[in-house]
């Protein structure tokens, strides 16, 4: 192991690395024992990503500057990666564990997907961040911290996992969860403080209780410290300002069928647009006989009267007579099983588009 920092500069004049450059320079490296890391980066992605997972015995360190998007993407615990200055979409994209601190704003969908590990943020994030969050219970619930507020329709879909934003130098906002956020919300927990609105009626707005005040008391000093604003602590501790947002519980009364989503909520010519016309009918798809969508057919050649075909075809579609296989048009619903199982590829699925066309 070599704990030295090992120092990439990835604009040389005019030549700039390449991504996969970048990143196979670093595997190499790691290769090489280093663990510390210190990236004058241009744009390139994924920096911090899972493929460290090799080192994980020893604490591996990325320090980045100017990165591209999905830095920290999928990143391991045991991986800290720090970002000077802002950074784009996707920060800690589907994080699996690892520390990420942003000095600076985020693009969209920070901590998308996230997992695991904790993501500071020192200034805003973008739209959509937080979105699918999850909470996996073998591993620790992943965090999103932001000192700022975040774009519309964060949180959509979040399904575990803690966010905490805390307004700060927000005055000026109507709402500092955007627009339309939480919409989907199915579990987590989101802590706030300063105005919101829009946010989706399948969530509840409460009050901190003991426990909520413990958590943040304890994170806020880890938060502040990462970005370097310990300072703050007086000002975003004050547990009466803060509020946070659950899903509600057993909203099965309100649950809408997917054609009144698309009635009432579908955006027309959205990118969707089209199927606000939908008419919802289900048509059966055609399962045997000329209206297969495949038809077996069989040849003789090779095949040695096994009759591993005739015991697994799961319509009992197949019959046998004097060695001669064929398939009984009415009764075979084309699903491929007999040119699967047969050990010499007696059987061959045909296109039956003239027939149902
Ligand atoms: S395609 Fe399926 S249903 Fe038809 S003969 Fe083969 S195994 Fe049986
Ligand atoms: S599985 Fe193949 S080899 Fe065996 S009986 Fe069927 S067609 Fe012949």
């Amino acid at each position: 192991m070599n704990k030295e920092i090992y120092k990439i500069k990835t604009l040389n004049e005019n030549n700039r690395m390449s991504t996969q450059e970048l990143l196979q320079l670093i595997n190499k490296k790691l290769e090489e024992g280093y663990i510390n890391f210190d990236i004058e980066a241009c744009g390139q992605h994924n920096i911090g990503g899972s493929s460290w997972a090799r080192n994980r015995e020893e604490e591996l360190t990325f320090r980045i500057k100017n990165p591209g998007q999905r830095a920290g993407a999928m990143a391991l615990s045991g991986t800290s990666i720090y970002i000077e200055g802002s950074a784009p979409a996707d920060v800690g994209w589907l994080n699996s564990g690892a520390k990420i601190v942003v000095d600076g704003d985020c693009g969209d969908t920070a901590a998308h997907c996230a997992a695991g590990g904790k993501i500071y943020v020192s200034g805003r994030v973008g739209t959509r961040s937080g979105a699918l969050m999850k909470h996996d219970p073998k591993f620790e619930l992943p965090e999103l911290w932001v000192l700022k507020n975040t774009g519309s329709f964060s949180f959509e879909f979040m399904g575990g996992g803690i966010a905490v934003i805390c307004g700060y130098d927000c005055d000026g906002l109507n709402s500092i969860l955007g627009n339309r956020s939480c919409v989907g919300m199915v579990g987590g927990v989101i802590y706030f403080r300063g105005k919101i609105q829009g946010v989706a009626d399948c969530v509840d707005i409460q009050n901190l209780n003991d426990e909520d005040i413990a958590f943040l008391s304890s994170g806020m000093s880890d938060f502040l410290r990462e970005i370097k604003k310990d300072a703050l602590y007086n000002e975003l501790s004050v547990w009466e300002e803060w509020k946070k947002i659950v899903p509600i519980k057993n909203k099965a009364s309100n649950k809408m069928t997917v054609a009144e989503f698309r009635k009432n909520h579908w955006i027309e010519n959205g990118i969707f647009g089209d199927f606000i016309k939908d008419d919802m009918v289900v048509y059966n798809l055609p399962s045997t006989g000329n209206g297969r969508v495949r038809i077996p057919v069989w040849n003789s050649e090779n095949c040695v009267n096994c009759k591993i075909c005739l015991n697994n075809c799961p319509n009992n579609a197949i019959s046998e007579n004097d060695k001669i296989y064929s398939c009984i048009d009415d009764k075979c619903i084309g699903c491929g099983i007999c040119t699967a199982v047969c050990p010499n590829s007696c059987w061959n699925l045909i296109s039956n588009r003239k027939e149902i066309s």
